[in-house]
């Protein structure tokens, strides 16, 4: 059972991929603590990360979410990234609210205004085999991972790009243990690649779960 942070942002996008995917039993929005307890795992989807944290800190989450993130796997895409991040760069004046859980810090609106949104075909590791299947990735208002800060998290996606401020190979998707991702939004494609590694990401973490018992 998946399911995904409904409090903002595109998350309807998410749920009609996961109906495809035959072992997906059930895949809801999740807008409070019940619906956050009675699932396996979790997708934050892009959006507007200071709104997401607002109405999450509004619905009393954050720290619920804070605990399923530790201890369930999780997809953060975009919005859902910065959010998953220990540290963000970019950040609203003021600052805001981080779920964290991945050892990484993202810079925010790293693309700046001229370049608001844009595709790029990429190879991302477990998903593409070679450069005739890459995966058509649509960045919008992203954030890249301007440092990995753990040898647990294994980068799967550079984007070669000599638009961004920082580095000419981005880093846009990463996976740490039970957490991954994406700074683009595949949800917005009819690639269904990513979202069935983290199925398998989910199915393989529940497995292993039964085995400790
Ligand atoms: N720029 C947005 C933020 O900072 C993310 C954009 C997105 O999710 N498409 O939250």
């Amino acid at each position: 059972m998946i399911s995904k942070v409904a409090l903002q942002g595109a998350f309807l996008e998410h749920i009609h991929i996961l109906q495809r995917i035959p072992q997906v039993s059930r895949a809801v929005p999740v807008r409070n603590i019940e619906q956050l307890n009675s699932i396996d795992a979790l997708i934050i989807p892009g959006g507007e990360s200071t709104a997401i944290a607002l109405v999450a800190e509004r619905s009393g989450l954050i720290e619920p979410l804070r605990e399923f993130v530790r201890s369930k796997p999780t997809w953060g895409t975009c919005a859902g990234m910065i959010l998953l991040a220990n540290k963000a760069n970019k950040t609203k004046k003021g600052g805001q609210s981080l779920i964290g859980g991945l050892d990484i810090t993202v810079n925010r609106n790293e693309f700046g205004s001229q370049i608001n949104s844009f595709e790029s075909a990429i190879q991302i590791q477990h998903i593409t085999t070679s450069s005739s299947d890459l995966f058509p990735a649509v960045f919008i208002r992203a954030p890249i991972i301007s440092s990995i800060n753990s040898p647990d998290v294994a980068v799967l996606a550079r984007l070669q790009c000599n638009t961004v401020e920082t580095d000419v190979s981005a880093i846009v998707a990463v996976k740490q243990g039970h957490l991954l991702a994406t700074a683009f939004h595949p949800e917005l494609t009819n690639d269904d690649r990513l979202h069935r590694f983290f199925v398998k990401v989910v199915l393989d973490f529940l497995n292993e779960k039964k085995k400790e018992l």
